[in-house]
């Protein structure tokens, strides 16, 4: 049996498999179309700030991914956040108030901001959130895929309150993840709420692209080069790379894709008819952040949520006096952190405004904070078109089908990523490690 294979895309998902087929014995070629490794799992410096390219904080139920740092022996170097029990400040409306990252019951039942009829209510997701902790992988979608019938608003309001939707539930989605509770199925609130409870928030002491610069470190990784098609058949493989201008055939035994799923039918050439319908089906939310360095005043700590009930043009507001999880070497300066809120997002979007995102926030960030007013020293700015995967209802069944066809069809291409997992870094690689070992199970 041949064993060379080209892995397309040098993110978590894609570098996972290429370290345990290499691992395995395979000849692994990485092709990544940037100019780092790492995707949306990256430390990057931009006008001397150094931001995040996606990723901030892992979560400790990840246990593909901590086995890998294991095996990579770079355990020693992760770092746990302390808990922050006060809580992040939310602004909904008129009011502000407290809430913790991690689902808290004792904290929410004694909650100045909720109600009687909440508090009351709250008792009856219980049962649910014990239930989907049991019979779900926060790592793996697909394991809700019985969850998938309702979105989380319609959720919420049938089961607690719609007090309890636009307090809690509304500001979790939009700060870190730029959903309205409308646009996500409850499967995806159910299986993580079933296994925060307790959960602890970690990265690495030099960056959370400590990952991905190890990964990248061990593997043959060709950046700057871009996979511009790929097809298959049942002897093998055959690509169109095209590097500084120039294009080249390549050809190899298997192929791990490990793109975003929005990107694949672009790409992959003679694809079965329902592998193309269920590429059409992946959707990204679009997402935008800016980095603001401050100098020559003192910044005070502060965070905040806001929700579509107060009027800010941010659904999330952080200044930050100091920074030491960076990659070594690195001086970075105090800097403010706005991420835009979805609204404001997809109206730059529409005006074709994303390279140009200060221009849109300049009032909103000297409103909020005006002590930095005539103190910015630099500006970085990121705007996502594929930002985190949407777990619209329905999405879910239909990506439950399409993986159990991979598990179960040797095949000479194999897909991988977070659109097959769960949206966040954890499911990436889970998703990378799965379709490494289907490839040895098929095939060895
Ligand atoms: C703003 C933001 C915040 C997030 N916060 C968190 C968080 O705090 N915690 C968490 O766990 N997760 C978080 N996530 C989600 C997490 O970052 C992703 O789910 C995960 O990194 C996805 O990994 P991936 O390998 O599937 O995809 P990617 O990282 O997107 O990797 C795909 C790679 O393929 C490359 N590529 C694309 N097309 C081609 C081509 N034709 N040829 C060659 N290469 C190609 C891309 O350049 C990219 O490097 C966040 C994401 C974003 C954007």
């Amino acid at each position: 049996m041949g064993k060379s294979v080209v892995v397309i895309g040098a993110g978590i998902a894609g570098m996972s498999a290429a370290f345990d087929l290499q691992s395995a014995g395979y000849e692994v070629t990485v092709i990544e179309s940037g100019n780092f490794v790492g995707g949306r799992m990256a430390d990057q410096d931009i006008n001397g700030i150094n931001v995040h390219t996606g990723a901030s904080v892992i979560f400790s139920f990840n246990k593909a991914m901590f086995d890998l740092i294991d095996e990579l022996g770079i355990s020693d170097d992760l770092y746990a956040f302390p808990d922050k029990n006060e809580g992040y400040n939310v602004e909904h409306g008129d009011e502000t108030y407290k809430l913790k990252l991690t689902f808290d019951p004792i904290f929410l039942l004694t909650h100045p901001a909720f109600g009687f009829k909440t508090k009351a209510k709250l008792a009856a997701l219980l049962p649910d959130m014990i239930k989907a902790g049991l019979q779900t992988d926060p790592c793996m979608m697909h394991t809700a895929a019985h969850l998938d019938d309702e979105n989380v608003t319609d959720y919420i309001t049938r089961k607690v309150t719609k007090e309890f939707l636009e307090k809690y539930v509304e500001p979790y989605f939009r700060a870190p993840w730029h959903w309205e509770p409308e646009q996500i199925s409850r499967a995806y609130l159910l299986s993580l709420l079933g296994h925060i409870v307790g959960g602890k928030l970690l990265s690495f002491k030099t960056g959370i692209g400590h990952l991905s610069r190890t990964l990248g470190n061990r593997l043959d990784v060709k950046l700057n080069t871009r996979v511009v098609e790929a097809g298959y058949d049942d002897s093998g493989c055959r690509l169109t790379i095209e590097h500084d201008g120039a294009t080249e055939a390549v050809t190899c035994d298997f192929v791990v894709c490990a793109i975003p799923g929005t990107l694949v039918n672009s790409v992959v050439k003679g694809l079965s008819t329902d592998a193309e319908a269920f590429f059409d089906t992946v959707r990204y939310n679009r997402g935008a952040r800016i980095y603001y360095a401050v100098d020559g005043v003192q910044l005070q700590p502060r965070d905040t949520w806001f929700t579509r009930h107060s009027a800010c043009k941010f659904s999330l507001f952080y200044a930050m006096p100091t920074d030491s999880l960076v990659p070594e070497g690195f001086k970075q300066p105090q800097y403010l952190q706005c991420e835009l809120s979805p609204q404001l997002s997809e109206a730059i979007e529409k005006e074709g405004g994303q390279q140009r995102l200060d221009s849109y926030v300049r009032d909103e960030l000297e409103r909020l904070c005006p002590e930095a007013a005539g103190k910015v020293t630099a500006v970085a700015e990121q705007w996502w078109d594929n930002m985190l995967t949407e777990w619209y209802p329905g999405y879910t069944k239909g990506m439950a089908e399409f993986l159990k066809q991979q598990e179960d069809t040797p095949a000479r291409m194999y897909f991988c990523g977070d659109y097959l997992s769960q949206s966040h870094t954890g499911g990436a690689c889970a998703s990378g490690r799965g379709v490494a070992a289907a490839i040895r199970r098929h095939w060895e």
